[in-house]
């Protein structure tokens, strides 16, 4: 089997099974209660929270564990309300996850005005249009780190710094960024970011929302005291500290990890784009994240490409994970100004971890079969597609 998924999600590692398999058995103590069995489970959560704090280098009065990213995206968006006395403006990018996108949606049922802005072929929000979309009514801006499909890293720091000159929030979903990419929330000037441990060999079901000391953030699920009053529920605390240990790891061997995947990636795409004339990497070349692979095939859909690679024991995806299933293209490449045909035809390959140059080998191999298969079943293809490559 190979994995090929990883911006979908990891494996738990045995280091961070270890160190939450405690919190479901022995340790089930309610982190609000004051005998020892609560308070062990108190430690636990001011543990994590000090791991998740210095691995992005905030302080752990900055963190507030979430259910999901999901969850931490709709908090940052969600300070909207809160921020309305500057303005009912909102500004995101074209490409967000829906996590954003359909938050922002349902922002303007509120009479919210949101502006998306658009990228360029490479899948990059410009400085210049936010500075053009920003007003004096614009509370908020919200654009990725780096994005899911293609890997694009977005220039955060730059934005960040046009928003908060003109008095906006920032805030940066750093879902598929941390524990990939280094992340500085000091060096970016965000006041808010999402992370989410199921990307970095975390759990699934726990994200934290970073926010800067001083910025006040709302509280989005409603309830109990816990997290200062700013996400209540009791905690997960078996997730939170399976979270902690994993961005501990993550974040620990970032550069070793990163330049052993991003040689992987390199390889993956050479050897692709040598073998299948006409195809097309989608994404920038170098300004995307260590294992991210996404490409375009022509004349095949991604659909029957990803059902034949399963046959063969690989898995990989077409778009985000969210959104394959579907037949709707990717919002990402048509945002990016692909056409139709090369949206359909796109096939997301992502490496982490414990992927080999075997996989990658055994993985350019096992494409060759099936594309020469689908192409020759391709009407596009019979149509006299052929002049076209
Ligand atoms: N944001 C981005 C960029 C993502 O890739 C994802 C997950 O795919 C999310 C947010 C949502 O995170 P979660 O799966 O923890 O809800």
């Amino acid at each position: 089997m190979i994995y090929l998924d990883h911006a979908a999600t990891t494996a738990v590692k045995p280091e961070v099974l270890s160190a939450m398999l405690p919190y479901f058995t022995e340790r089930y103590g309610n982190a609000s209660t004051i005998y020892s069995l609560g308070r062990e489970a108190r430690k636990a959560l001011d543990a994590a929270r000090a791991q998740v704090a210095k691995a992005i280098n905030a302080s752990p009065d900055e963190i507030i564990f979430t259910g999901s990213g999901t969850e931490a995206d709709n908090q940052a968006l969600n300070c909207a309300f809160a921020l309305q006395k500057k303005g009912k403006h909102i500004i995101t990018s074209a490409i967000e996850h829906h996590a954003i996108l359909h938050a922002a949606e349902s922002l303007k049922k509120h009479g919210f005005k949101v502006t998306l802005l658009p990228v360029d072929e490479y899948g990059l929000v410009s400085p210049e249009s936010l500075e053009k979309a920003m007003t004096d009514e614009t509370a908020l801006v919200s654009i990725m780190m780096a994005n899911n499909e293609v890997g694009t890293i977005e220039p955060v720091a730059e934005l960040a710094n046009i928003a908060k000159a003109r008095g906006a929030a920032f805030h940066t979903d750093a879902v598929q960024a941390v524990g990939s990419i280094p992340v500085d929330v000091k060096a970016l000037g965000v006041d808010m970011l999402s992370l989410s441990a199921h990307k970095f060999y975390g759990p699934k079901g726990v994200g934290a929302l970073y926010v800067r000391k001083g910025f006040r953030v709302a509280p989005f699920i409603m309830g109990g005291a816990q997290e200062k009053n700013k996400r209540a529920g009791t905690e997960n605390i078996a997730g939170i500290a399976g979270l902690g240990k994993a961005i501990e790891l993550a974040t620990g061997d970032l550069a070793e990890r990163s330049r052993r995947i991003t040689a992987l990636r390199d390889a993956l795409i050479e050897g692709i784009m040598a073998k299948f004339p006409g195809s097309t990497l989608n994404g920038h070349r170098t300004q995307r994240l260590p294992g991210s692979v996404n490409i375009s095939f022509p004349y095949v859909e991604s659909e029957s490409l990803l059902i034949h690679l399963d046959f063969e024991g690989i898995m990989a995806s077409s778009g985000s994970a969210c959104t394959s299933g579907s037949l709707e293209p990717s919002h990402v490449l048509m945002a990016m100004g692909a056409t139709h045909e090369e949206a359909q035809g796109s096939l997301r390959m992502t490496l982490g971890d414990e992927n080999t140059e075997a996989d990658v080998e055994r993985t350019i191999e096992a494409l060759g079969p099936i594309y020469e298969k689908l192409k020759a079943m391709s009407p596009l293809y019979q149509e006299g597609g052929k002049s076209r490559v």
